[in-house]
């Protein structure tokens, strides 16, 4: 473009340029043609005229003598006028040859005119004077030959520069078709370009605002739009519409979360471009859900999308219903096909002093806690301000729990089928807070957000050890205490080193000491997981799956997973009747981990036995093979003084042996 810019300005300079050289050519030739030859050839016929006349003059008195004094009075007059314009021709002929050649011949006729008068005066009608008048008559022939001879060269010289002006003119004529044939050109090409130009920025723009894989407005484009809200005052706070759906009267702007829950466990287990097809389809369902409702989805990460509507609360909470069951349909990749369950908060902007930055705030506060506490939607209202303060309040006292001593570990008593033998206990947190107890099901995620798991697990696997050197020391038939690690301490850099650290310390052996292993941090992070594992194991260490069958296992891993124990989760054991969902599941773990090596343990047996006949937990478990059983129904978890007098009664003889 810019080359084709230049070009027509070099041209348009060039085409200036020659139009004025050949304009100044042709107004210089017309000039001379105007200023000289034409007067030049007006004077060059005023003197043939007065030549003529005189020549009449004389010819007609000699043919018919006149009166005396009128012949010369005429003559006179005539040759004056004559020699008039001869002397205006001459001076400008002066120069060439001809001009010497009429002026010898202008001379003859003046010299002959005086003699030839004195001969019409005296001898006239002689032959000398006959020939006189002849020789008058060729002098002015040869004269007017002379003057045509100098018209025609004026005419040629007149035509010459005629010619001249006429081809300039065509030239200039043509050069301008070009050239404006050529401007047509470049402003066409000008036009596409700019077009071209216009449709690119076009595309980078969209391009820009866009996701890549989903075709979604992303974060950037969201946060452009929402912060849109801010310009408007509250009455007239209106979202973008589409698809022509007219809100509500009372309706208001919405912001609804959406994040598919243990995403990165799912990457884990179908890979990234597995993952890739499952958000594609995410958004894809979304986006339905939005255009139904006249609103619009962004993609702000991974599997987080956010949809801007304008709608009432009512209506909002059926959106979500509907898209959460939408989203739950199952979605083939692979071989595998993936069940999603998502988490969703919303918020909406009703304060009129509300920013539309809080409205953000507020649903990832409910996304948040949706995701928690494992709801799948949560809607932003004050009181879960108040909670998210709860929650950090309880975090800052957190901080303190172990130099305050506040946390203790309980002991739950595994029992082992075969023999009905106690074989060991699970380690459980219990946080004595100024407030009263606290679940560590509270507080252990608590602890893993704000980084103190580090701090307490430590603290918990120095007391577990000391604790079971302790015991064992005096017993002859060991017991083995399973010590619960968390995702986030498990991948800790250090975590192998600070185990080792304790086993030392403690001077435990390791085969008394069992770590549970959540499924779900194996399998995000199979690689590491593995190698983990193997150094663990390595110490001599008993390894346990934690929670089995509640999170994407994948088979493949599981059996590259070189661990002793598979705890079955007591969401499955829980409602275990004979002939129920459960016990297929349970029978199925139960065969899987005998398979692959692995023992396998059921948790949360409250019930059973032979003598109970509503619930038959145990005996169940009992007749499908399962090694080990722990649950109230054996014991509920208790202070390490009480652990201590249910080993005693356990074991009383061998307690008294030691
Ligand atoms: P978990 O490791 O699956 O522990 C089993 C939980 O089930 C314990 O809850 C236990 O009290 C409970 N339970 C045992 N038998 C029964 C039963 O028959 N019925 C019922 N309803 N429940 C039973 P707890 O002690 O509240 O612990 C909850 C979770 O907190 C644990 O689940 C574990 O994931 C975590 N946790 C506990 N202590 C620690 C710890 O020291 N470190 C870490 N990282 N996590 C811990
Ligand atoms: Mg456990
Ligand atoms: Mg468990």
């Amino acid at each position: 473009v810019y080359a084709q810019l230049a070009l027509m300005v070099a041209l348009g300079i060039g085409l200036s340029v020659a139009t004025s050289v050949m304009v100044d050519d042709v107004q210089h030739t017309s000039t001379v043609l105007l200023r000289q030859d034409v007067p030049k050839l007006e004077r060059f016929t005023a003197f043939e005229s007065a030549l003529l006349l005189h020549q009449a003059a004389i010819d007609n008195d000699f043919a018919y003598p006149a009166e005396h004094e009128r012949f010369h009075a005429v003559a006179d007059s005539t040759m004056r006028a004559m020699r008039e314009q001869y002397r205006t021709v001459a001076s400008e002929i002066s120069s060439s040859y001809d001009s010497v050649t009429l002026q010898r011949e202008f001379n003859r006729l003046v010299e002959l005119d005086q003699i030839l008068r004195v001969s019409l005066d005296t001898r006239r009608g002689s032959d000398s004077t006959r020939r006189q008048v002849a020789t008058f008559n060729a002098y002015t022939g040869r004269i007017r030959e002379l003057i045509d001879g100098g018209r025609r060269h004026l005419q040629s010289a007149v035509s010459n520069s005629g010619r001249l002006t006429m081809e300039r003119t065509r030239w200039i004529a043509n050069l301008v078709h070009l050239y404006a044939g050529f401007a047509l050109l470049s402003a066409l090409s000008l036009v596409y370009h700019v077009r071209a130009r216009i449709r690119s920025e076009r595309e980078l723009a969209y391009l820009a605002a866009h996701d890549t894989m989903t075709k979604l407005p992303h974060r950037w484009s969201f946060y452009q739009e929402i912060s849109k809200l801010d310009n408007v005052s509250p009455p007239h706070r209106r979202t973008k519409r589409h698809n022509d759906v007219l809100p509500a009267r009372d309706a208001q702007a919405h912001l609804l979360l959406i994040e598919a829950d243990r995403f990165d466990r799912m990457v884990a287990g179908i890979g990234h471009a597995g993952a890739d097809e499952v958000v594609l389809e995410m958004a894809l369902r979304a986006n339905q859900a939005a255009l139904a409702n006249g609103g619009e989805v962004f993609r702000l990460g991974d599997s987080k999308f956010a949809l801007v509507l304008e709608s009432t609360p009512e209506a909002v909470q059926q959106l979500a219903t509907r898209l959460q069951t939408s989203m739950g349909t199952p979605i083939a990749v692979g071989h595998h096909e993936i069940v999603l369950s998502t988490s969703m908060g919303s918020a909406a902007l009703s304060r009129p002093d509300q920013r539309a930055i809080e409205l953000v705030q507020e649903a990832e506060m409910a996304l948040h806690l949706a995701r928690q506490q494992g709801s799948s939607l949560v809607t932003y209202c004050t009181k879960l301000d108040d909670q998210l303060r709860d929650k950090l309040a309880m975090e800052a006292q957190l901080r303190h729990a172990i130099e305050r001593g506040e946390l203790e570990l309980h002991y739950q008593p595994q029992k082992r089928m075969a023999d009905g033998e106690l074989i060991g206990f699970e380690a459980l947190l219990r946080w004595h807070s100024a407030t009263g107890m606290v679940s560590p099901a509270e507080f252990i995620p608590l602890a893993e957000e704000s980084g103190l798991i580090g701090l307490i697990g430590d603290w918990v696997l120095g007391q577990a050890s000391a604790q079971a050197a302790a015991w064992n020391r005096e017993l002859d038939t060991p017991l083995t205490i399973a010590i619960n690690i968390s995702p986030r301490q498990f991948a800790q850099p250090r975590f192998v080193e600070r185990v080792r650290h304790h086993l030392a310390q403690s001077g435990v052996n390791p085969r008394h000491i069992e770590l549970e292993i959540t499924e779900g941090v194996l399998m995000e992070q199979a690689a590491l997981s593995r190698e983990l594992l193997g150094d663990l194991r390595g110490l001599g260490l008993q390894l346990a799956i934690d929670d089995f069958g509640t999170g994407y296992s994948s088979l493949a891993y599981l059996k590259r997973f070189r661990v002793h124990k598979l705890k079955i989760d007591q969401t499955f054991v829980r409602q275990l009747k004979a002939g129920g969902e459960d016990a297929e599941i349970v029978k199925a773990v139960i065969s899987l981990g005998h398979n692959l090596g692995f023992s396998v343990i059921a948790e949360g047996v409250e019930l059973g036995g032979d003598d109970h006949p509503l619930a038959e937990q145990a005996s169940l478990l009992r007749q499908w093979g399962c090694d080990e059983i722990q649950g109230y129904f054996y014991g509920r978890p208790m202070s390490a003084t009480a652990a201590e007098a249910f080993i005693a009664a356990a074991r009383p003889r061998r307690l008294l042996q030691a």
